[in-house]
């Protein structure tokens, strides 16, 4: 994987401590982070509230990181993994333990058009069910 400065500088972001930390946090995350997260995980080393949402905003803006919105009105923030234009990956939400991720290994066709003249400008496709832990802990 990619340094956290190696990311930013590829995007044309100034490389500042506190973007660092951010997306190195970002980096190690499991799965897309709530502002609360990321912000109890950079708080110890002297970021605040503001410091966080400006690098995420950034860091949205230079295509480094993408939000996910599960319906529940909760931003969420993950790395993008790969950029691959005429796919899209899901994002599941596991109504037993309430996890949220990324399911980068399945790709999701883009549609950019449909046949009766709309103009698709944003796609999102989110999933709903149990993850493979709570799956197999019910079965
Ligand atoms: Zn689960
Ligand atoms: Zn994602």
């Amino acid at each position: 994987m990619d340094s956290a400065g190696q990311i930013l500088r590829r995007a044309g972001l100034r490389c500042t401590t506190g973007r660092l930390r951010i997306l190195e946090v970002l980096q190690k995350a499991k799965g897309p982070m709530t502002h609360q997260e990321i912000l109890a995980a950079v708080e110890p080393v002297g970021l605040n509230r503001v410091t966080v949402y400006r690098a995420l905003d950034a860091f949205c803006q230079a295509d480094i990181i993408h939000r996910v919105e599960m319906g529940d009105r909760v931003w969420r923030f993950a790395l993008c993994l790969y950029e691959d234009a005429p796919y899209c990956h899901p994002h599941f939400a596991c109504r037993a333990c309430g996890r949220v991720e990324c399911l980068d290994f399945i790709r999701v066709p883009r549609v950019n058009e449909t046949r009766n003249g709309y103009k698709i400008e944003e796609q999102e496709v989110y999933w709903k069910g149990l993850c493979s832990k709570c799956a197999a802990n019910l079965s």
